[in-house]
């Protein structure tokens, strides 16, 4: 099956899909956007109020970040692809459950096998913790963890990690956002060299 269709499958399962509870009091899930041929994957955490309404990731104020933060580095949403590792809103935006990561997870994995980015760039402790611990590798706080890429073998392929604050903290510390454009700086470098 061509990859545009087979994330068209993945998208249309995790739309009707009912695996954990978090259905219950979605408006929409968010499977993902972008294009499958990315070079570059971006993975936060779980659609928050705007996802939800709109049915697309980072569609909110952390988004609006980040767009500016792929502006700032010559890219646009179109050139990269943008998921979560939970695709329903956890109400109030709580963080997800370690028992809704794990039924999610399935739908992220099959996502990054049909994509198969050369960067993966885990944003915030939850979505750098899972990924981590998938790879292998180990995961001790995002503070630590941010601004070194990483090799890494992950579900059968070679990819580089790296791991950033995720924008919505850093919306509102201003040490976070410096980390955030140092780091944002740095990818851009890495995908010149590449
Ligand atoms: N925060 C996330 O982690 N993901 C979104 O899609 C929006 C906000
Ligand atoms: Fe299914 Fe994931 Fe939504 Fe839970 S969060 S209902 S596992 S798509």
């Amino acid at each position: 099956m061509p990859k545009h269709e087979l994330m068209e499958a993945v998208a249309s399962e995790v739309r009707t899909c009912r695996k954990c509870a978090l259905w219950k009091e979605r408006t929409h899930a968010v499977s993902g956007e972008g294009t499958i041929s990315a070079h570059v994957m971006f993975i936060g955490e779980a659609p928050g109020h705007w996802e939800d309404l709109k049915g697309k990731p980072f569609v909110g104020a952390a988004g609006k970040l980040l767009d500016e933060m792929l502006s700032n580095i010559e890219l646009l949403r179109a050139d990269v692809y943008i998921t979560n590792i939970v695709k329903c809103r956890p109400p109030n935006n709580r963080d997800p459950l370690p028992l809704e990561i794990s039924t999610c997870a399935p739908f992220l994995d099959q996502q990054i096998k049909i994509i198969k980015p050369k960067f993966i760039v885990t944003l915030g402790r939850h979505a750098t913790s899972h990924i981590f611990g998938k790879a292998g590798l180990r995961f001790s706080g995002i503070t630590k963890a941010h601004g070194t890429a990483c090799n890494a073998s992950l579900l059968g392929f070679q990819v580089l990690l790296v791991p950033m604050f995720h924008p919505a903290a850093a919306l509102y510390n201003a040490k976070y956002r410096g980390f955030l454009e140092r780091d944002f700086y740095e990818l851009g470098e890495l995908l010149n060299t590449k």
